[in-house]
């Protein structure tokens, strides 16, 4: 299947269920250079033989200004130029590092992926957002532009781990949860093994969050209000990822639990719905226990991008599929991190 998504500034051509060798029709070896890491370069290195290859070091340690500085010499030495495209392909530490780097490089070059774990996506590859992290400030350098395409090719996840697929599903679950009751449900009654023994259904359920997804990044590609959504259990989850090594989904999943608690104090969230969730994310081989010193968490989030002086704007649910974006006061996260700590202590 294939569509083009109109955005304000440029677009972007979206092949869902396509094959890699179609990269060679979007993108000609002559002026495009591949982005990987050195995991997808082991298993599919044979596939682009003909391309100019450059190769990072796998792992979220990657997105960093020195792994852009020592890209952008090799892009110089390899003579790339205005009409250069960079195809990042790889998961979410790849789109992130191309997008930005392409975005910067000369001013802007064209970019676009090929996304090979579940949560690139249907999340990572889309809506334009790229960036690196400073210290443990995740993704506070960074741009958004959308790629020039995004070419799906689902027999990638072959060889993803079981922790990526979990890790994948936690996005899955967090657009379930923030906009798609009738996906909770459908989640509810299936599994990770379902979708991987079921193509259609895996592919059917990547279109529909690469959908969901972009409705919400065309109606607020600059994050002004409804972008915000996205971020659903990220605010406390990138605090849980940097200080407790977890996979970004994982500490994701986690992340979400606190701002389910967090809905029940001040939006009389139905208290019901919290074991139904954390029964969703075991199924799913996720998280739902933590250990970690409050103070040390709310130090992180003080220094969350959704700061605002006092209040950091959390996304909080009303019901499962209805989401707002609520300021919260330091103290209310403190009791919110207090009683999940209480609640789901290891
Ligand atoms: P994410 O997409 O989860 O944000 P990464 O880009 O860090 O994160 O990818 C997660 C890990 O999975 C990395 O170690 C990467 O090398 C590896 N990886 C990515 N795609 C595949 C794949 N298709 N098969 C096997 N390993 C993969
Ligand atoms: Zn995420």
């Amino acid at each position: 299947m294939h569509y083009t998504i109109k955005f304000p500034a440029g677009q972007t051509e979206y092949f869902l269920n396509a094959n890699y060798s179609q990269l060679l029709q979007v993108a000609p070896v002559n002026n495009a250079i591949i982005i990987t890491d050195e995991n997808i370069h082991r298993h599919y290195g044979h596939l682009f033989t003909q391309y100019r290859v450059l190769i990072i070091d796998a792992g979220e340690s990657s997105k960093s200004w020195e792994t852009i500085q020592q890209l952008a010499e090799k892009l110089i030495h390899f003579d790339v130029h205005k009409t250069s495209v960079l195809v990042g392909v790889g998961g979410g530490v790849v789109c992130d590092i191309t997008g930005f780097l392409a975005t910067i490089y000369m001013r802007g070059i064209a970019f676009a992926f090929a996304p090979t774990t579940l949560l690139a996506m249907v999340d990572a590859s889309i809506g334009g957002k790229n960036g690196v992290n400073v210290g443990l400030n995740k993704n506070i350098l960074g741009t958004i532009k959308q790629p020039r395409f995004i070419l799906f090719d689902n027999s990638f996840l072959e060889t993803l781990s079981d922790e990526e697929w979990s890790s994948g599903f936690a996005e899955v679950i967090k657009y379930a949860c923030i906009g798609d009751a009738v996906l909770f449900e459908q989640l509810s009654q299936s599994s990770i093994v379902n979708f991987q023994n079921n193509p259609a259904e895996l592919n059917r359920l990547i279109a529909s969050c690469v959908m969901q997804k972009n409705r919400i990044v065309l109606e607020d590609e600059q994050e002004k209000n409804i972008r915000k959504t996205l971020n659903f259990g990220h605010t406390a989850g990138h605090a849980f990822e940097t200080l407790c090594y977890l996979k970004h989904g994982h500490a994701v999943a986690l992340g979400m639990i606190l701002s389910l608690i967090a809905s029940e104090m001040v939006l009389d969230f139905p208290k019901d719905i919290r074991p139904k969730f954390t029964a969703l994310l075991l199924r799913y081989n996720l998280p739902v226990q933590l250990k970690f010193e409050v103070e040390k968490v709310l130090k992180i989030i003080l220094h969350d991008k959704k700061r605002n002086n006092e209040f950091i704007d959390f996304v909080l649910l009303k019901d499962i599929g209805q989401s707002v974006v609520h300021p919260l006061s330091f103290e209310a996260i403190r009791s919110a991190l207090q009683i999940f700590l209480d609640e789901y202590q290891p």
